[in-house]
């Protein structure tokens, strides 16, 4: 019998795989919430972002804007409209080891490609 936590990372592990607009922890608690009442907002940001160290699901940081999460852990890279903020997945292009290291030590290597989804190019394309 697997105990409540257990089942409710499973809820919130579940909800963020069917969601593919890589969501930030507010709107998985949103979609959480309206099938289970009692999973408290805390509980999801905190399930979450374990998660997110635990290396189960990826949570991409973007500068000045809330945290998303993806359940995709694939190699991929992600593409985000500048406008409204969506973001998809994109195949993981061939990127080579660089030049030098800048005396860090490289650990990961992500790629976040912007431009308009295709709502906001077809809103930019009607004002032309
Ligand atoms: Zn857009
Ligand atoms: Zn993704």
């Amino acid at each position: 019998m697997a105990d409540r936590n257990t089942i409710q990372k499973e809820i919130i592990y579940q909800t963020l795989c069917g969601l593919h607009c890589h969501p930030t922890a507010a709107l998985v608690y949103d979609r959480v919430h309206q099938d289970h009442p009692t999973i408290s907002r805390s509980t999801v940001y905190r399930v979450l972002s374990r998660m997110a160290e635990e290396g189960k699901i990826l949570r991409l940081d973007l500068a000045g804007d809330d945290s998303r999460y993806d359940g995709e852990i694939r190699a991929h890279s992600h593409v985000r409209c500048r406008m409204c903020g969506a973001m998809a997945d994109l195949p993981q292009p061939e990127v080579g080891p660089p030049e030098g290291d800048g005396g860090f030590l490289i650990e990961a290597c992500a790629v976040m490609y912007r431009g308009l989804c295709p709502d906001c190019r077809r809103e930019a394309e009607k004002l032309c």
